[in-house]
């Protein structure tokens, strides 16, 4: 995507030719964001915040420029797994992103509110709205990705996402659960309708591993990840463990510490699969 069309939801399918292009803020002006990654469930509590926060930072250890744009506003835990209290400030350009300890840059309205605890009782249009300007008025920057945290299912938010962001793919955080994957099924099609390129969905909590005898235990029955997503047509990205260490470090803001070479692995797909699309889009 060029930096000239960084502002038009229409980016990732269009020649670039297009006459009426958005007005680009100063915000915008000053940014380069390569390729914007939507992470969305079908229902809370499968580790999707997880997930983002954990692929950000294998990307970044890679090398890469990430951010993650925190979407779900009503229920954002970006900010606390990454141990960031400090709130955001802004110049005279638009919004300055936090910066985590390992150089990823942060949005999320928890950093702007003055109690974290306070909860966010607004209607859909101004939580849509508020997401968009997270996108047009934020000082991101050069990033190789960003990534956005979509709250759960296909309410207001995913739809304003859609609409406002040019989202080059779509990654799909489920667990084993059969209740997650009916509702999955769901988001899936919610993405199709906006022709959203899936780069893969990924089966979190699929097993655990007995400390003693490093047993596999399918705490929430045979994981159907693989299965799900060749009957959705979209690629497996890879299953992850439900592992006490990962909940362990979130909760105190430590996510960066967290090592797993199965998350470094689903992100080298995914780095795989977002070229693949570039060198599609540049043909
Ligand atoms: P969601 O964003 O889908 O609502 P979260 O990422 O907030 O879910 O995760 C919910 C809880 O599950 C958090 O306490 C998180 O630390 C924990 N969790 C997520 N994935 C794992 C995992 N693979 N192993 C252990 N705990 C996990």
């Amino acid at each position: 995507m060029s930096n000239s069309c960084s502002g038009c939801p229409s980016a990732s399918s269009c020649s670039g030719s297009c006459p009426s292009q958005p007005e680009l803020t100063e915000a915008q002006k000053a940014s380069n964001v390569k390729n914007v990654i939507a992470v969305m469930s079908g229902k809370g509590g499968v580790g999707k915040s997880s997930v983002t926060g954990m692929l950000a930072v294998s990307l970044n250890r890679q090398g890469f420029k990430v951010g993650i744009l925190d979407a779900d506003i009503t229920g954002p835990s970006i900010p606390k797994i990454f141990g960031i209290q400090t709130k955001v400030n802004a110049n005279e350009i638009g919004i300055i992103p936090a910066v985590s300890s390992q150089g990823i840059k942060l949005i999320s309205l928890n950093l702007m509110i003055v109690n974290e605890d306070d909860p966010v009782v607004w209607r859909g249009p101004i939580i849509s709205q508020l997401v968009k300007q997270f996108w047009t008025d934020v000082v991101w920057g050069e990033l190789d990705y960003l990534l956005v945290d979509l709250p759960p299912g296909t309410g207001d938010v995913p739809i304003s996402v859609f609409q406002s962001l040019p989202v080059d793919g779509v990654v799909i955080v489920t667990s084993p659960q059969q209740l997650t994957n009916m509702v999955i099924r769901k988001a899936i099609k919610m993405a199709n309708m906006y022709k959203a390129n899936f780069y893969g969905l990924i089966e979190n909590m699929a097993y655990a591993e007995c400390p003693d005898c490093h047993k596999r235990i399918e705490i929430f029955g045979q994981p159907v990840g693989e299965r799900e997503a060749s009957k959705n047509g979209i690629p497996y990205l890879g299953e992850l463990p439900i592992d006490p260490k990962l909940t362990e470090l979130s909760d105190a803001g430590r996510i960066e510490e967290y090592m797993s070479d199965k998350f470094e692995h689903i992100a080298q797909k995914l780095i795989a699969r977002s070229q693949e699309k570039q060198a599609k889009t540049d043909l």
